[in-house]
């Protein structure tokens, strides 16, 4: 654990944050691009076979559905599934979920790479564990138990029943004259629903690099959320064993890369790891659930748990760090260093102080890069030279030593990325590097338009489409609900909560939804809709609360969470609401508790 720094003396702080800061400033420099997002390639043409779905055995052949329902679900992940739990807990009865994958756990249905498992707390991060009993068995655990989670969830809430797998939703239309929305598909359905919730996944599309000659190479090719065991052999344990003859290629060094590559490294002839920009790599200590600590939970655990969680990362004191991990040591240092104005600094210094506490942190993370990795160079170019939240942190404790490995090359491309695909290989730094296999760890969209993540859009009242209304940001009323598409919920972070465990947020919007909807089936009430005023009050906050980080994401390297390097009116309009998670689920507490559905127009 590191100690937090007093002092801004460069002397006794041990690093110069003068010269880090130039230092991030010229990296961050080496990557902005004027593309941005249109750097990569859609999955759409001849790249749709990279989104196919490799899991399903039997194609489901049915009739057409055209039945009502009081709630139609849009996605079986963990957001889907726990607002249909939420639902069904409050009694609701008719409830659908149309998931196109072959079954229920979004993320972990898709995402099947060796290595794959949570990175923020299994406790925590897998929901309704004490409503169904249940304790994972690691602290991190791994990808095919948080699937068989999301299974467990789906037939105790008896989600299966209604459910709809392998339908991909094409179009949803408002209905006025019934007050019902509906929804169809791409197996002929037209089913109707009162309600329709929206849980697509903010990760749910991969993204290809747009470079020369990607449809030019002969190789063997896959995404990482569609892993190829036909090809690779072995499964999520690792065992790679068709790759020993084979010369690989991953390109990409976030999160997923950063959990595959050691079993990549330790099945391959040969591994090449071509990276744009390092990620930053702590410590995991990842261990198995004591079995007594488990009998010895009280009721509520998971609650206070995940409580005491959020509370730690966004910002609050808490008389015990109940989870104790690299995720709340990084935030227990940058609030200790905030907080430390009461000794003695004004609160002016606290962005100063917080910058210092994120130097020192990364320092250590570049120190550990340093004393795990052999070669010196392969070491350097290892080390993350941004601020820790500019992207997303990782945790592993077997990815740097994978680079001691002397099959293994980290190819570093300095800020540039691969230049071309070529029939043999990729050519990076100028050189043609002749492959078998390339693995894409490209990630996943996430600042291109809702509707085209989503895979269909919606027509709601006058014909209106949502495509249409947001084409110049989001605008909704708490990120649920959009005026002009009533009955309508949209489950994501933006304008919402945005927690580091995600699941927390979405059950707060389970049970947020579930509350709407049971005012509304009890009430008799046909519609609800936001008012105009309180649509453009929520979207004048939500901005104003951005403009706060604005300057944090212009310097940060560009990624994802800064619209790789290019912030704008949009981007900034469709960020989380900026007080964070915790005022977020108090202000939609006392919002129910007031119980007029205030800023809801009511039919
Ligand atoms: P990311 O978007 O985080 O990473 C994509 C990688 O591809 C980056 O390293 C990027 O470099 C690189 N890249 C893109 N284009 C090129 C190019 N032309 N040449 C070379 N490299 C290129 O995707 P991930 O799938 O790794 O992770 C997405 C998110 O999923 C994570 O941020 C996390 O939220 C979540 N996740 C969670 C996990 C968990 O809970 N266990 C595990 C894995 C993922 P650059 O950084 O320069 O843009």
């Amino acid at each position: 654990m590191s100690s937090i720094p007093t002092s801004t003396n460069p002397a006794e702080l041990g690093f110069d944050p003068d010269a880090l800061r130039e230092k991030y400033r010229l990296e961050r420099d080496k990557r902005l691009r004027s593309d941005g997002n249109n750097q990569y390639q859609e999955v759409v043409g001849d790249f749709t076979h990279y989104v196919d779905d490799p899991y399903v055995e039997t194609r489901i052949e049915r009739e057409p559905f055209t039945d009502e329902m009081d709630i139609i679900i849009i996605g079986g992940g963990f957001g889907g599934l726990i607002t249909g739990a939420r639902l069904r807990e409050s009694g609701v009865k008719r409830i659908r979920i149309i998931e196109k994958g072959g079954d229920f756990g979004g993320t972990w249905y898709w995402n099947r790479y060796p290595g794959a498992a949570c990175d923020v707390e299994s406790y925590i991060y897998l929901p309704l564990c004490e409503e169904l009993d249940f304790v994972p068995k690691e602290k991190y655990t791994h990808a095919p138990e948080i699937l068989e989670h999301s299974h467990n969830i789906g037939q105790k809430y008896d989600l299966y029943k209604d459910a709809c797998l392998q339908t991909e939703v094409t179009g949803v239309e408002w209905d006025a004259a019934a007050s019902q929305w509906i929804v169809r598909t791409n197996r002929g359905d037209a089913m109707r629903a009162k309600f329709v919730a929206m849980s697509n996944g903010p990760l749910n599309r991969p993204k290809l690099p747009g470079i020369p000659g990607i449809n030019d190479y002969q190789g063997h090719t896959f995404h990482t959320s569609r892993w190829d065991y036909d090809y690779t052999g072995g499964g999520p344990e690792g065992g790679l064993t068709n790759l020993a003859d084979k010369r690989v290629g991953i390109i990409g060094t976030g999160a997923t890369a950063v959990q595959c590559v050691p079993h990549l490294g330790a099945s391959a002839k040969e591994l090449f790891v071509f990276q744009r920009t390092p990620s930053s790599i702590d410590v995991r200590d990842n261990r198995p659930t004591d079995p007594e600590w488990a009998k010895s939970l009280k009721p509520g655990w998971q609650k206070e748990r995940m409580e005491n969680f959020n509370t730690l990362t966004s910002g609050g004191i808490v008389e015990e760090d109940l989870i104790q991990d690299g995720w709340t040591e990084i935030i227990r240092n940058l609030i200790s260093m905030a907080n430390y104005r009461g000794k003695g600094f004004d609160r002016a210094e606290v962005p100063k102080l917080m910058e210092l506490a994120d130097f020192q942190k990364m320092e250590q993370v570049r120190a550990r890069a340093e004393a795990i990795v052999n070669d010196p160079d392969t070491a350097e170019s290892l080390k993350p030279y941004y601020r820790q939240f500019c992207k997303r942190p990782c945790f592993h404790d077997e990815y740097l030593p994978t680079f001691n490995r002397d099959n293994v090359h980290l190819i570093d491309t300095q800020g540039k990325g691969v230049e071309e695909l070529t029939a043999k290989g990729v050519i990076a730094n100028g050189e043609e590097i002749e492959l078998d296999c390339i693995i894409f760890a490209t990630g996943f969209e996430v600042g291109t338009e809702y509707t085209r993540r989503a895979g269909y859009d919606l027509v709601g009242k006058h014909g209106v489409k949502l495509s249409e209304k947001w084409a110049d940001g989001m605008r909704t009323l708490h990120g649920l609900h959009t005026r002009g598409f009533p009955n309508l919920f949209v489950i994501s972070n933006a304008q919402a909560a945005f927690t580091t465990n995600f699941p927390h947020a979405m059950d707060e919007s389970a049970q947020h939804i579930s509350y709407i909807v049971n005012q509304c089936l009890s009430g008799n009430v046909n519609s609800i809709e936001p008012t105009q005023e309180a649509e453009d009050a929520w979207v004048e906050e939500i901005i104003s609360l951005a403009r706060m980080g604005e300057r944090f994401q212009a310097e940060c390297t560009p990624g994802y969470y800064n619209n790789e390097g290019k912030p704008n009116p949009k981007s900034v309009q469709n960020m989380a609401y900026g007080k964070g998670p915790n005022p977020f689920f108090a202000k939609m507490k006392a919002w129910r508790d007031e119980g007029g559905m205030e800023g809801l127009e009511l039919n």
